[in-house]
């Protein structure tokens, strides 16, 4: 068994990605960022909020393999909200927030949950393509309001307001039914995660993936989740990242790809199993 991860911040703020693994179990979250002249009702942050969460779920995916993930989820948000519930006011809508994929290798089994728009590959035996896992959810109910937004140039005054009007407006839909799930405060949001499994003998490879690391195939179109996995392989996380700063670099206005932010946290990480 081999794993392996990078992690890079967006250039000049702190890192809202966390990833971390014990040798059975990997958890990589995209804290939900709070735009320059946002509030978010806590004092702590999403960088802190990532690392509180990301470390309580490693720690009960490894406690006891009975406790189901949407179990440990449920009781990681749980967990957290307690750290800041009399400091921190958590009925504000854009209180910290993250997306969740977490992955636990059993004797018999590699279990898997995944909340919002991180991604999960799966490399099974007898398959050409690899399994592809993401919560389209917050893609679907953002899209009408995207346009606004994409038609402007990156790194413009205007982009930067009317990305914080989009955010702004996708809390009114954040864990709600009819909307999209993320771990932030309501430990229910667990239930609404995506979840399965699969005969341990069968996944010869896994990658998780945060959205500033997956948009070279889902949103930039360089290369196919095949590739992905290739190149995770052959030259590892840190090498897809330099090719996802390099297209970044080369659109630096969204002309080509239009996006919320021209760069973003981007985390791989890869687990090799045979
Ligand atoms: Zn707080």
């Amino acid at each position: 068994m081999r794993l392996a991860f990078a992690t890079e911040a967006a250039p000049g703020r702190p890192n809202e990605d966390f990833a971390g693994a014990t040798p059975n179990a990997a958890v990589l979250l995209d804290g939900v960022g709070t735009p320059v002249g946002s509030d978010a009702g806590c004092s702590h942050g999403v960088p802190w909020f990532v690392q509180a969460l990301g470390s309580s779920l490693l720690a009960g995916m490894s406690r006891d393999e009975d406790t189901s993930l949407t179990e440990v989820l449920a009781d990681g948000i749980k967990a957290v909200a307690s750290l800041h519930d009399s400091t921190c006011d958590l009925t504000h809508p854009g209180s910290p927030s993250a997306t969740v994929v977490m992955l636990r290798r059993t004797a018999s089994a590699v279990e898997w949950l995944v909340l919002a728009d991180s991604v999960l590959l799966l490399d099974v035996v007898g398959t050409d393509e690899p399994m592809v896992i993401c919560d389209e959810r917050e893609a679907l109910v953002g899209e009408p309001y995207r346009k606004a937004m994409d038609a402007l140039a990156a790194g413009t005054p205007e982009h930067v307001a009317a990305h914080r009007a989009y955010v702004e407006t996708l809390r009114d839909h954040r864990n709600r039914d009819g909307g999209f799930w993320v771990a932030a405060v309501d430990p229910l949001a667990a239930d609404q995660a995506l979840t399965g499994s699969v005969p341990a003998d069968t996944v010869k490879a896994a990658a998780l993936l945060s959205d500033g690391a997956s948009r070279l195939v889902d949103r930039f179109a360089l290369a196919s989740w095949r590739e992905a996995l290739g190149l995770l392989a052959l030259t590892g996380p840190d090498e897809l990242i330099k090719l996802v700063r390099e297209a970044e670099t080369s659109d630096l206005d969204g002309a080509r790809w239009p996006r919320g932010k021209a760069f973003d946290d981007a985390t791989a990480m890869f687990w090799k199993f045979f």
